[in-house]
Order: C-alpha cells, then sequence, then structure tokens
C-alpha cells in the first residue's frame, strides 16, 4: 500500500507534507487524517525546518472527508489510536456522545492543533477543495492556488449548516460566507484571491515552484521571529472570538448530525447524498 502521506525537504529550511491518494481525489480516510497528523509533528518537531508547505498529489488538493468510511468505522479507527491529540474518549459510545467525541479527536481539535503549529504553513492547492478539504486550507497561514482550483462547502445541501472547522466568517467575510454557505456553491480561485481567502493565484504549472520559492523567503527569516508573527496574528484573531466562535459552530453542526440521525438514520441528509448511503448506522 501506498504511503497516504508523502514527507519532503525540497529546500533548506522547508518541508512538504503531500496528500497521497490522488485516486481517491485525496479524500480524507481517519488513517489519512493520523498521517497527516504525524507529518506535521515530524515538521514541527524538527528545528531544520522553519515553514511547512501542505500540497497534495494529483489534480485535486482534496474532495473532503471520505464518506466511503462509516461512522462506526471512523469511530473504531479514532478509538485503536494508541494515542489521541486531544483528551477525549469516549469514542464508541452510543448517540451523539461517541459521534462528537469522534469529530472533536479527529477535526476540530486535529485542526486547531495544525492551525497553531508555531511555523508558518502554506498550503498549496490545485483542482476541487471542498468542505473537508477546505480546513485543510483554512488550517494553513497562507494559501496559494492554483488558477484552476475550485473552492466550495457545500454541506448545508447536506443538512449541515458548514463544516466542522467554522472560520467560514473571517475566511469569507461574513456577508459572502452566508451566501456561499445558503447556496451550497463554489468559488473559484480568483474569487477566493478577492475575498482575501487566498494569497496568490498563479498558472498551475508554476504552482510548486511558486509555492516553494514564497516558502524559502519565510524560511531565510529568524526563526523565533516567524513564530512569534504567526502568535501574535493568530492572537488577534483568538482575541476576536475565533475560537469560541468554532466551539459554538460545532455544537450546531452536531445538533444538525443528531436531527439527520433521528429522521433519516444518517448522520447526513441522505436524499441530497447518495454515495452517503453507507453512513447508516447498523442499529
Ligand atoms: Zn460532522
Amino acid at each position: 500500500m501506498t504511503d497516504l502521506i508523502l514527507y519532503e525537504t525540497p529546500a533548506p529550511g522547508v518541508a512538504r507534507i503531500v496528500l497521497n491518494r490522488p485516486e481517491a481525489r485525496n479524500a480524507q480516510s481517519a488513517d489519512l487524517l493520523f498521517a497527516l497528523n504525524e507529518a506535521f509533528d515530524r515538521a514541527a518537531g524538527d528545528e531544520a525546518i522553519k515553514a511547512i508547505i501542505l500540497a497534495a498529489s494529483g489534480d485535486h488538493f482534496s474532495a473532503g472527508h471520505d464518506l466511503k468510511w462509516t461512522t462506526e468505522e471512523v469511530a473504531a479507527a479514532t478509538a485503536a489510536r494508541p494515542r489521541h491529540v486531544s483528551n477525549w474518549s469516549g469514542f464508541g459510545e452510543a448517540g451523539s456522545h461517541g459521534w462528537f467525541a469522534v469529530e472533536q479527536e479527529i477535526y476540530v481539535q486535529n485542526s486547531r492543533r495544525w492551525r497553531n503549529i508555531p511555523k508558518p504553513t502554506i498550503a498549496e492547492v490545485r483542482g476541487r477543495c471542498i468542505a473537508g478539504g477546505l480546513i485543510l486550507a483554512w488550517v494553513c497561514d497562507l494559501i496559494v492556488a492554483s488558477e484552476n482550483a475550485l473552492f466550495s462547502d457545500p454541506v448545508v445541501a447536506f443538512g449541515a449548516p458548514g463544516v466542522e472547522w467554522f472560520v467560514h466568517p473571517w475566511e469569507l467575510g461574513a456577508r459572502k460566507a452566508k451566501e456561499l454557505l445558503f447556496t451550497a456553491e463554489g468559488w473559484s480561485a480568483e474569487e477566493a484571491w478577492r475575498l482575501g481567502m487566498v494569497n496568490h493565484v498563479v498558472p498551475d504549472a508554476d504552482l510548486a515552484d511558486f509555492t516553494l520559492d514564497l516558502a524559502s523567503r519565510i524560511a531565510d527569516k529568524p526563526a523565533f521571529a516567524l513564530k512569534l508573527a504567526k502568535l501574535a496574528v493568530n492572537g488577534a484573531l483568538d482575541i476576536q472570538g475565533q475560537a469560541s466562535a468554532i466551539d459554538m459552530a460545532v455544537a450546531y453542526h452536531h445538533l444538525a448530525h443528531a436531527h439527520n440521525q433521528q429522521l433519516f438514520g444518517y448522520v447526513m441528509e441522505p436524499t441530497s447524498l447518495p454515495r452517503m448511503t453507507r453512513l447508516r448506522r447498523s442499529a
């Protein structure tokens, strides 16, 4: 089996972590997220690394969470981990109890952990960046997008108020965030740049080189100043209430999961999402 995550060091001071499930458009299985966490830990713990790129194999950054895994499979894989990133447990509990713990572990606390790595991170995005794909781009400090990048969080169409890492008002502005959530429609790289969500839009052929050059220009700065600059900006967002807003939205997100479970026996509204039939709980 090929590695779900590749780890490269393409230039002095730069680590390049690559999502490596191109045959599945880099859909995020639980195993892929656990491997990604290990790769981020490796880069964070290596004193020689000063900037981290998060890229993807193939034509698409990420199609989001892998919906071919049932909730039971995700819960079992999470429970089986020898070590957890959060201090949550009870992943096998019935009802919302277990699923809330699972999503805290693999989506919310993982994402928070990556967002707070005290080293600059850059997402290198081409092709589709859908729902959970947005989470991986948004937890990075900078985003470089190919001209062909397409972003979307369509989960309102599937009966939930947005992906688990709810920073849409900061990334898109409150008014545009509402429109893009309500319509479940996508937005282009150019629109993402206009909204301030991405730093640069470049021709697809230049994407890797441009991103590596940007990372190298960051990596030649003093490490401690880079860390403090990141802490200062993230701290400003936290003072605005971003962390609390995410936690509030996670509660609404789980209200939707519980509602869908009661009505349909699925954590999502199934009629809009045929592929989610395997999410049916065996009960
Ligand atoms: Zn969820």
